[in-house]
């Protein structure tokens, strides 16, 4: 079987390579700021996580430069997508944030942008927002469920119900114009067994969605998970045994839907489990030669 990866998605939109650059918005969140919680989500790190955006102080058009000089060191690509990643980036002043979604998007190297938010944090007036982009550009919404199951997402304290997920998706996608929605999914939460991260898969595969960004649950320092880690260490995964089920629920999933990422990207030097994932480079070679074995073809190269 094949499936679709993000680089030829883009190549079937661009032509080409795009990368995605990621910026900072300067957001916070509401399940860390006291409206739904204060902790946040249990694994979610200090930044948001959004380890690898540029520096929040600075405004969106200098974070790009930097963040294409990162970029532009292994590629001579011109065309980036601005990814809005770490917080809430619907949430907060909306004429603020639409001022710095416009930023991103005067940049003519800028092709489109990616939203990461939560599905209860998007007002009526940020609805209208993200209408008003998708007729002139692209525009993807991801929105991080990491689970169906109300149980596990209890557990890491998620702060909203499936129901405001499944509104928000019904919203999204009566949207005209270009625009796609990604859906966030972890596997190997403790709480739940395979069976019950399959349920989550063919739950995704059943919504009007374009994209899914699949992720190890990664246990990263300073965060509550940590705390609880250490305390009770519980088990997870080991890669082999990953990348086999990996394989299986790539082939579950609907094909037309775009797979962005098949593995937690937490920082290196804040992963404390599983180590395997520090390793990229070995995982992202791994899984290729497991679903190349196992006839899983991609339309280009991924990257986990
Ligand atoms: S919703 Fe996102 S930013 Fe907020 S606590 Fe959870 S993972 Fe972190």
């Amino acid at each position: 079987m094949s499936y679709r990866s993000a680089s030829s998605h883009y190549k079937e939109i661009y032509g080409e390579k795009v990368y995605r650059v990621a910026l900072d918005a300067g957001c916070t969140c509401p399940n860390r700021d006291g409206t739904k919680g204060t902790g946040g989500c249990t694994f979610c790190s200090g930044s948001g996580s959004g380890e690898f955006a540029a520096d929040r102080a600075l405004p969106i058009a200098e974070q790009l430069v930097s963040a294409k000089a990162r970029v532009g060191k292994k590629s001579r690509s011109h065309k980036y997508i601005a990814y809005f990643q770490n917080f809430t980036n619907t949430y907060g002043d909306e004429t603020v944030l639409k001022r710095k979604y416009e930023e991103a998007l005067s940049d003519p190297e800028v092709v489109g942008i990616s939203i990461a938010t939560r599905p209860d944090s998007i007002s009526e007036k940020m609805y209208g927002i993200l209408a008003e982009l998708a007729q002139r550009t692209h525009v993807w919404i991801e929105l991080g469920l990491q689970t169906m199951h109300e149980s596990s997402a209890a557990w890491f304290h998620r702060g909203y119900a499936l129901s405001e997920f499944e509104r928000a998706v019904e919203r999204l996608s009566a949207i005209p114009g270009n625009l796609e929605i990604i859906v966030h999914v972890i596997l190997d939460l403790p709480v739940e067994t395979k069976d019950m991260m399959r349920e989550t898969i063919d739950y995704c595969s059943h919504l009007p969605i374009h994209g899914i960004k699949i992720a190890n649950l990664n246990v990263l320092s300073e965060t509550s998970l940590a705390e609880d880690y250490e305390k009770q260490p519980f088990s997870l995964m080991e890669e082999n045994e990953y990348i086999a089920f990996l394989g299986e629920i790539v082939e579950r999933l609907r094909p037309d839907l775009v797979i962005y990422r098949m593995t937690g990207d937490g920082a290196k030097k804040a992963l404390i489990a599983p180590l395997w994932v520090a390793d990229k480079r070995k995982v992202r070679n791994d899984i290729t030669a497991y679903f190349s074995s196992h006839n899983i073809e991609q339309g280009r190269k991924f990257r986990p």
